[in-house]
Formats: C-alpha cells, sequence, structure tokens
C-alpha cells in the first residue's frame, strides 16, 4: 500500500474508511468497492493517502484510512460522483503536486546579479534555498555551524564527555534543531496548498521512509536524518546553490533613510562581507547573540510568549499499556504517544511537548554553564523510556527584568528568562552539564529526591537528584511548579501511571519556541527593513520540523516572485 506522489485529478479521494486493526490484506479493497456500490474490477487501482487510528475504545481499535481510486471507466467516476454528491466523504482527489511560482531564466545570473542569501540551515533554511535552487536563483547559504558529520561528533562530546562547542552542537550546524531529534514531521498548520506534501516529498527523495507520506504522524528518527540532510545540501549543490559552513553571520548591512530601509549584506565573524539584496533569516530559536545584534541594527522585533517546564520519563511499556490496552506492542500501531493539557487553578495551561516514544532525553544547550533539556529517538523507537516536555505557558509579563507589573517588555528579556533558569538549571545540576532531576513521587510530596527508583533516566552526561523545588534556589518560578505539581496527578486520569512516584523530572526545557518574534509583513519581508525575510522558528513563524519546512518555502516563493518579477503567491 504506497502512497502515490503525483495523484490523477482524475481519480476519486475516499475519507473515512474505517477497518479493524488486524484486518485483512485485501479487506481495503474490498471496503472501497462496497462503499462505492461497485464490482471489484470497477475498480483499477487504489493507493493509500492517509493511515491514522482511533484508540478510543482500546479493545476495537480501528485504522483509519484516506484512499485514492483510480476506476476502469471514467462514466464510473462521473456515476459515483452523481451518486455521493451529498457525501463529503466521496471526493475528486486534489491536485496536491507543488507548483512554482516562478523559474530564472537561464541567462539570470549572467549580468552579476546579486544572489538570495539564506542565513541558518536548519529545516526551514534547507527549504528555503531547495525551492528557491529549483526556481533557478542559486541561493548561497550561510550556516554558523559544522557539516553534520563533523557536528555529530561535536555534540556526542557534550553527551559523553561534557565537553560543548558553543558553535557545533544540537541547536547549531547543518541540519539546524531537528537532526538530532524524533523526526516528529506532523503539524497543525493549516496547509491548503498542500506543501507539507512538498516537504514529505523531498524528504522521501532525500532518503525518508515513503511511509512517512502516509501515516497520519509520520516520524525519520535521528540516524536517517543525518544522511537526508547531505543529500538535501547535494542536491541544492547541484542546482547552483552554495553551502558554506562555520559561516557565522555576525553583522548586516542596512542602508537607506528610515521608512525606506534596505538590507544590503552581512558581514561574518571572520570580518568578509557578502553583499546581497534579498537575505532570508532562518535563525532557529536559539541564536540569541544574533537577536541582540539585529535587535541593535534596528530591525523590528517583539516579546513573545513560549514555554518553561521539564523533561518526564516513564517506562515505555507504561504508556503503551494506557494507550493501546490489550494491543499495546502491535507493530501497526508502534510505540505510544500522547497530548495532554490541563488548566491549572493559577490560570497556567500545563501541556506535554514534543512527546518521543522509546526516546531519550537529550542534552540541548547552546551556551556554556547551561542546562537545556529536549528529546530525541531513533526510527525504530525502543529505547525504554518514553520522554516528553512537561510545560506551563508563559507571557512576556512573566519574564520582564524591570521589575514594574506592566507597560511594554523588551524583545530581548524573554532570552535573559530562559538564560536565568538555564543557569539555574547548571548549578543545580552540580556541574559538567548535569542535569538536576527528581522523582515524580517526591516532587509532588515537595521533597528531595536523592535514589532513583524503577525508571532510569537516559539524559547524559547525567541527573543530578535533588529537590527541584527548594526554597529561594528553585528550579523553575513557583507559579510554574505549583502548576505542574497540580497536572501530574490531573493526567494519571487520562494516562494510568502517569504520575508514578518513580517516574523522573528532568529540567529545564526552556527553548521550546522562541522567545520573541522577527515580525514581517505579508510580503513576507521585515515590516521596516526591506529586503530582509525574518523565516522559521527563532523569527517566530514555526514551531517545529514541518512547519518550518513550509516556512522556508513560502519564504522562498515570496522572495522569488519579488527578484523575478511575478506575481507572489495570492
Ligand atoms: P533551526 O533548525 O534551529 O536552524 C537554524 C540554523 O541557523 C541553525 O543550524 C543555526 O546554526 C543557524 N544559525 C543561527 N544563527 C546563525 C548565524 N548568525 N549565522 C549563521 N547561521 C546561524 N521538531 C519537530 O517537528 N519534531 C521533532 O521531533 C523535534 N524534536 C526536536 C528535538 C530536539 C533535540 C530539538 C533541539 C528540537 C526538536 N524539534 C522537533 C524542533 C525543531 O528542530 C525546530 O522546530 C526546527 O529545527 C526549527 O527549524 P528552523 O530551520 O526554523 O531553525
Amino acid at each position: 500500500l504506497v502512497a502515490s506522489q503525483n495523484h490523477s485529478v482524475d481519480m476519486l479521494r475516499i475519507t473515512e474508511l474505517r477497518l479493524p486493526l488486524d484486518h485483512a490484506e485485501g479487506a481495503v479493497r474490498a471496503a472501497i468497492v462496497s462503499r462505492l456500490g461497485l464490482q471489484d474490477t470497477d475498480l483499477h487501482a487504489f493507493t493509500v493517502f492517509k493511515r491514522s487510528h482511533d484508540a478510543r475504545k482500546k479493545t476495537a481499535i480501528v485504522l483509519i484510512y484516506t484512499v485514492d481510486c483510480e476506476l476502469a471507466a471514467e462514466a464510473l467516476q462521473v456515476d459515483v460522483l452523481q451518486r455521493f454528491a451529498a457525501d463529503p466523504h466521496v471526493r475528486p482527489t486534489p491536485d496536491t503536486g507543488y507548483h512554482f511560482v516562478g523559474h530564472a531564466p537561464v541567462d539570470f545570473h549572467a549580468e552579476g546579479r546579486l544572489r538570495p542569501l539564506v542565513v541558518g540551515f536548519g529545516p526551514c533554511g534547507i527549504f528555503a534555498a531547495l525551492i528557491l535552487a529549483q526556481m533557478g536563483l542559486r541561493p548561497i547559504v550561510l550556516e554558523r555551524g559544522k557539516e553534520v558529520r563533523q557536528r555529530t561528533k561535536d555534540t556526542w562530546g557534550l553527551w559523553r564527555q561534557g565537553v560543548l562547542n558553543p558553535e557545533s552542537n544540537v541547536q547549531f550546524g547543518e541540519g539546524g534543531a531537528g537532526t538530532f531529534s524524533d523526526g516528529k514531521l506532523w503539524s497543525q498548520i493549516s496547509d491548503p496548498r498542500h506543501l507539507t506534501r512538498k516537504v514529505l516529498t523531498e524528504f522521501v527523495k532525500a532518503g525518508a521512509p515513503e511511509e512517512i507520506l502516509y501515516v497520519a504522524k509520520p516520524h525519520i528518527g535521528t540516524f536517517r536524518l543525518v544522511g537526508m540532510v547531505e543529500k538535501m545540501r547535494a542536491d541544492i549543490e547541484a542546482l547552483g546553490g552554495e553551502i558554506r559552513f562555520e559561516q557565522h553571520v555576525s553583522d548586516v548591512r542596512i542602508e537607506g533613510p528610515e521608512g525606506a530601509r534596505h538590507i544590503r549584506g552581512v558581514t561574518l565573524a571572520s570580518g568578509e562581507q557578502i553583499r546581497a539584496d534579498h537575505v532570508v533569516l532562518a535563525l532557529g530559536h536559539s541564536a540569541r547573540d544574533t537577536f541582540t545584534m539585529l535587535h541593535e541594527r534596528g530591525v523590528f522585533m517583539e516579546a513573545k510568549p513560549f514555554s518553561i517546564g521539564y523533561r518526564i520519563e516513564h517506562p515505555q511499556g507504561v504508556i503503551d499499556r494506557a494507550r493501546f490496552g490489550p494491543h499495546a506492542g502491535n507493530p501497526i500501531l508502534g510505540a505510544a504517544d500522547y497530548k495532554l493539557v490541563h488548566h491549572a487553578s493559577n490560570g497556567r495551561a500545563v501541556y506535554s511537548f514534543c512527546m518521543c516514544p522509546g526516546g531519550t532525553v537529550v542534552a540541548a544547550t547552546s551556551e556554556p554553564n547551561r542546562v537545556v533539556t529536549n528529546g530525541m529517538s531513533q526510527y525504530s523507537r525502543n529505547e525504554r523510556n518514553a520522554n516528553a516536555g512537561i510545560v506551563v505557558g508563559i507571557t512576556p509579563q512573566d519574564y520582564r527584568q524591570d521589575g514594574k507589573a506592566d507597560g511594554p517588555v523588551s524583545p530581548l528579556d524573554g532570552m535573559a528568562f530562559q538564560r536565568l533558569w538555564e543557569s539555574r538549571a547548571y548549578e543545580l545540576g552540580e556541574g559538567g552539564y548535569m542535569a538536576p532531576g527528581a522523582l515524580v513521587g517526591d516532587f509532588i510530596k515537595r521533597q528531595r529526591s536523592s535514589a532513583l527508583g524503577s525508571v532510569e533516566p537516559s539524559y547524559k552526561p547525567g541527573v543530578h537528584l535533588t529537590d527541584l523545588a527548594q526554597k529561594g534556589r528553585g528550579s523553575l518560578p513557583d507559579y510554574c511548579l505549583d502548576a505542574i505539581r497540580e497536572a501530574l496527578p490531573a493526567f494519571e486520569r487520562q494516562i494510568k501511571g502517569f504520575s508514578m512516584p518513580d517516574a523522573v523530572l528532568t529540567g529545564v526545557e526552556t527553548r521550546t519556541s522562541s522567545p520573541l518574534r522577527i515580525t514581517r509583513g505579508r510580503d513576507f519581508q521585515s515590516l521596516n527593513v526591506q529586503g530582509l525575510y525574518p523565516a522559521g522558528e527563532g523569527a517566530g513563524y514555526a514551531g517545529g520540523i514541518m512547519s518550518a519546512g513550509v516556512d522556508g518555502i513560502e519564504v522562498a516563493e515570496a522572495l522569488g516572485a519579488a527578484v523575478l518579477g511575478v506575481p507572489p503567491v495570492d
């Protein structure tokens, strides 16, 4: 059952085709024929476009298919569409192919035209550069970190030896923040132009498993991502793009009077200057020095809300049994995930974030003497523990540094707030990038943890057990501690075992999204600097690999349309 990448518009799409989890191989075909009231010979072929499951009834888990069908004759198709005219689940298959806004003529660069720059080679920068390259615009990518194999060694250097390279780590380097991750690829963005399909299709071309095209919650895992990133780099280069590593953009050249300011190029940390009239800023949420520089240069930005909290680890079996009951371990279902929200009595929302089934908690700092947690997994998701962020929503008013109760907040205050808790976590972990941790049972009872129970935490270089809520030196603000303490037993009502006393909390999770937004207009350009295209997670326009990739595509389209003088996407 392989999903087709280029559906013919002459196909029919059936949604909500429900079959039992353990259905026989031919059952999908039989269900289609029966649903459409046809003979078996009327169905020429079909492909599965999406497959999800409904596990609300654990003893009767159901698979839900979206299928595209090719009927044996056009007349049959017309007949079916007439008969099902009032049924929203039987429709012509939409065109999900990708359409470029334009292409550069072959001699476009012959007159010494300046090439577009893309700063950052995470998912957003990769897709921005790929689309620009596919349009014939030969982008130059500037990435502060190293190429992915070298970067992998540096990242493991922190995890294994406690040695951080501030320019080459989980956040910085080829592939961006998503490279050492669970590689979850779903997103809740509205996608009328099927751009998520373009992202998935390019990932498959680069070596991702084909199933990501049709499973409802696709994921790739770390090892595969590494190879895919290299392949996408090669594709961009083959199209005339250029990708330069260890090129830290440390300044921007902006010219023109107030109200008509325009980007004219960038300066690298080496002192080299590169001229450009179009620059995509795909920086990610951890480029704190670059945010500061842009703020000093007067690029418009504003504070935005984000979330902070801990990682929680349970045995994966506990989650599988709670979610799938007797079907726990079924290979079609895979390792179970969860999504939880609790509205605490102090007004705070507590929710699970970036859940990684069968994965590990990782050290994700990019700054010396600070501790940040996140999660990753391999494609197999077969590590012992499930982990997820348990985070509390905060607003700019929470992290203002001037002690006043209201009034404007500096766009950079959120970064200072993150740094405060990341430094505190380093201290509570007692150095060496050990993370402070506590057992859930102790945390709820407000006591120090001194010995692990049945859950072995996976964070490396290691977890230092402590009291995460000690007076005057708590690992998070009191309102977060209170909200999480209240949420854990509430989550137990949805997932049996969630507040098991031996589950482990590890802190702190501070980089859930960007603390600021580099605001742009409808033309995708900075509000006050023409030619500058803030993009992806760092600019506050994405939260995850998929949405960052889609944003990269949209920004590249806007830039491409401006350069080529063609109408932008409506
Ligand atoms: P980034 O990926 O952060 O890329 C930004 C790039 O810009 C970096 O490579 C950086 O080095 C570079 N850069 C920054 N400043 C400069 C400069 N001045 N000069 C040159 N280059 C610069 N999301 C999911 O959807 N699914 C997951 O499973 C998932 N798991 C994750 C696990 C971990 C451990 C982490 C850290 C993140 C995870 N995420 C996951 C989040 C996801 O990685 C990000 O949302 C995504 O990478 C954002 O893409 P981006 O391109 O906007 O930014």
